[in-house]
């Protein structure tokens, strides 16, 4: 991809209106633009990180047989006065009628969506276990929208559901999907600490919160140090909760051990047994015909959340700093001088060798060498290869890591080969 053709309107000033920091480098990295209180258009360079993430949470939740769906972003609000949540949803919910006065909503969350879609076409035991997926638009009306795209009005979501025959069944199907979270988290280069969110209650319902440590996170964490380096993934084996719940006497965590810190929330799974499937009628028959309301979970993961969550836990003053599986492009070439022939020649030289093998951003524009320095530390591709006019004429471009800021001079070969 061209910078000349390449839709990234950054911008030197810090937007007076975002106090967090991820929010300050989205609008200044021309990642999003607001439409309304909580409400973003998503530009060209945050679109290419949520298709990263999407990406890898598609291929850990494929790698444990969930089914990809699109349930519909407009709901019909029979299915929720049937699971008796319509009123309780208060107004979080956006309202909608339809020209015939009928009762719509935009899904804040859809679980009545996924027990429709199992009772219509599910009737068997061994049609289970059963867990559908999906990465799409939600709205919920927050009352208070803040830190941009971190607590949004409309966000992207993953959001799964799972249907089993009993309790054990449906906690296996958790425990998958726990692991499967966590290996999400790490693939992005994340340190998941999954805490407890309703702690002690063994049958009843079991839940998780997945939070990324950030000094400006809406959660206080109560945590085991080990958490940090482990890579058990049981559920609670290790323990950590949240502030109003932590009770030192409660607590297996030995003081040694306790750590405090700050979190963002960017996944939380749920078993919740049969509340929507008792209520909605949804069954199947068992070998001997009777009938058995599956136990049922939800999973979700903020996709647009964390696209905010990674930029708070990897900046510096200078920008962005994308780990390297999420960021928008593998490397960017910058060529300083774009007027002299040899300096255009080795950028197209290397800017063709890598197109084959990796996401290239080439920055062909005709601005100034600080401009252009400034621009790509802030929108932060993990590798530049820099290009100027005396070294150009020897043949020598330098390569630098964005998160180290080191720069290393090399040949075009070997910055080439560096890639391929
Ligand atoms: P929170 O406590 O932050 O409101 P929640 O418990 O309402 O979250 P869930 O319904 O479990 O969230 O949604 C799953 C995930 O979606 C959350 O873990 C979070 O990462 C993300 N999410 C929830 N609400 C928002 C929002 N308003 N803006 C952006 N992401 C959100
Ligand atoms: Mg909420």
């Amino acid at each position: 991809m061209l910078s000349s053709e390449f839709f990234a309107p950054t911008s030197k000033e810090v937007p007076s209106e975002a106090k967090m920091i991820s929010h300050q480098l989205m609008l200044r990295a021309g990642m999003i633009s607001q439409s309304a209180s909580g409400i973003y258009c998503w530009l060209p360079l945050s679109v290419r990180v949520m298709n990263k993430i999407t990406n890898i949470v598609c291929e850990e939740q494929d790698r444990i047989g969930a089914n990809r769906v699109y349930f519909s972003t407009i709901q019909p609000a029979d299915l929720w006065i049937e699971s008796g949540r319509y009123e309780a949803y208060g107004k979080e919910m956006l309202r909608i009628k339809d020209r015939k006065d009928n009762n719509f909503l935009y899904s804040p969350t859809n679980e009545e969506q996924a027990t429709d879609v199992f009772r219509k076409y599910v009737k068997s035991y061994r049609q289970l276990p059963l867990l559908f997926y999906q990465i799409h638009w939600k709205f919920r009306d927050e009352i208070r929208p803040r830190f941009g795209v971190m607590r949004g009005r409309e966000f992207f979501m993953k959001d799964g559901y799972s249907f089993d025959m009993n309790f054990e069944g449906a906690q296996t199907t958790y425990r998958k999907v726990f692991k499967s979270y966590m290996k999400i988290f790490r693939r992005i280069g994340l340190t998941p600490v999954p805490v407890q969110a309703d702690p002690g209650a063994i049958g009843g319902n079991m839940s998780h919160e997945f939070q990324i440590l950030a000094e400006t996170g809406e959660s206080t964490l109560y945590y085991d140090k080990k958490l940090l380096s482990s890579t058990d993934d049981k559920p609670s084996s290790i323990f950590a909760v949240t502030d109003e719940k932590y009770d030192p006497k409660a607590s297996p965590i030995p003081e040694t051990e306790l750590a405090i810190s700050k979190g963002i929330e960017v996944g939380h799974i749920f078993y919740f047994g049969t509340k929507y499937s008792r209520p909605m009628n949804a069954f199947v028959l068992d070998e001997n015909g009777g009938k058995v309301f599956p136990e049922m979970g939800s999973y979700g993961i903020g996709i647009s959340r964390l696209v905010a969550a990674i930029i708070e836990a990897s900046h510096d003053e200078r920008g962005i700093i994308w780990p390297e599986a999420v960021s928008p492009f593998g490397i960017t070439i910058l060529n300083l001088h774009t007027k002299n022939e040899k300096c255009r020649e080795i950028a197209s030289q290397i800017y063709e060798s890598l197109l084959s093998t990796k996401e290239v951003l080439y920055d062909d524009r005709s601005i100034s060498v600080g401009e252009k320095l400034a621009d790509a530390d802030l929108i932060g591709i993990p590798y530049q290869i820099i290009i100027g006019t005396k070294k150009a004429e020897i043949g020598i471009v330098e390569f630098k890591n964005r998160k180290t800021g080191e720069i290393v001079e090399m040949s075009i070969d070997k910055a080439i080969g560096r890639f391929q």
